[in-house]
């Protein structure tokens, strides 16, 4: 069988060389297309070049419709505007769509459904397989442990983040809600300042730091008299959620039509 053809789009990213080397390391993967934005001053560079795997005779060009026309997938860790117009992409050419894109705001990913309609879409604020694991037992020791227990979740990242907090903490704090059987977005806090009042039972509380080159750590906290439990993940290498990614691809490359989650892809909704 031949290669699954995949483009990286945000190729000069962080996560987009992380995700060009990836590619390069999986079998049954090749890099068929690299895009960036106007302006980029990466356009016209090699993508292999600048992801430091040599040269793979990829250039970056800032057309990702011909791009998307001759693949199979694309690998998406950009910005919510620009995976939007990619998915649209994605799915006018019924392909598979990672992406692993966070900083959504309240609804702004529900255009992807549409999308989906078309395309094979795989998103996930994480696509590690350690926090996709974490987010399981969180669900699982949220619906075993009751209101007396307060559930808090901690996060740290690097200092280049613009988001906050992280799509992997609001990933479990969706977690914890699910085993508690509530809805995160009316009882979560996301910060606290000044006096704010006793803490409320059965809030999910959000606390984030940022810092230096971290990758990524996340804790969750359940607080309660006497106890305290915490379940805690630490990235240690971005090429972690690349591989990921492409796994991601691989798997929705045999899949309907349809929106997904890692989960799926590790089989951990079954
Ligand atoms: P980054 O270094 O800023 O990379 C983002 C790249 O996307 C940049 O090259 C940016 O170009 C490019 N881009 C933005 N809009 C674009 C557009 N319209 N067309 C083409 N390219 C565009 O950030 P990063 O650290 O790689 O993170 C990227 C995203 O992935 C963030 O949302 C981050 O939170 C997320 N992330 C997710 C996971 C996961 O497992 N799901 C793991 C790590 C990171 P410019 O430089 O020109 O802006």
């Amino acid at each position: 069988m031949s290669d699954m053809r995949l483009v990286v789009v945000g190729a000069g990213g962080r996560m987009g060389r992380a995700l060009v080397r990836a590619v390069t390391e999986t079998n049954g993967a090749r890099v068929s297309g690299a895009v960036e934005r106007e302006g980029s001053e990466f356009l016209g560079a090699d993508a292999g070049e600048l992801a430091g795997v040599g040269n793979l005779d990829v250039s970056i060009t800032l057309d990702p419709q011909s791009a998307f026309a001759a693949a199979d997938g694309v690998l998406d860790f950009t910005a919510p505007m620009a995976s939007l117009a990619f998915a649209n992409l994605a799915a006018e050419a019924s392909i598979v769509h990672v992406i692993g894109t966070t900083g959504w705001a309240e609804g702004e990913d529900l255009p992807l459904h549409d999308a989906a309609r078309q395309a094979r879409i795989i998103k996930s604020g994480n696509m590690s397989l350690g926090v996709n694991l974490l987010a399981a037992l969180v669900r699982k020791a949220a619906q075993a442990l009751d209101e007396d227990f307060d559930i808090e979740v901690l996060e740290m990242h690097h200092k280049h983040k613009v988001d906050a907090p992280s799509g992997t903490a609001l990933l479990l704090g969706e977690a914890a809600a699910e085993g508690r059987d509530i809805s995160l977005a009316d009882r979560s806090v996301r910060s606290r300042d000044g006096i704010t009042g006793a803490r409320n039972a059965g809030d999910i509380g959000f606390a984030t730091l940022r810092g230096g080159s971290v990758i990524g750590e996340h804790s969750v906290i359940f607080a309660g008299e006497g106890e305290r439990i915490e379940l805690t993940h630490r990235a240690e290498d971005r090429q972690l959620f690349a591989k990921g990614a492409v796994k991601a691809a691989l798997w929705g490359f045999h899949q309907k039509p349809g929106f997904y989650s890692m989960a799926d892809v590790l089989g951990l909704n079954d």
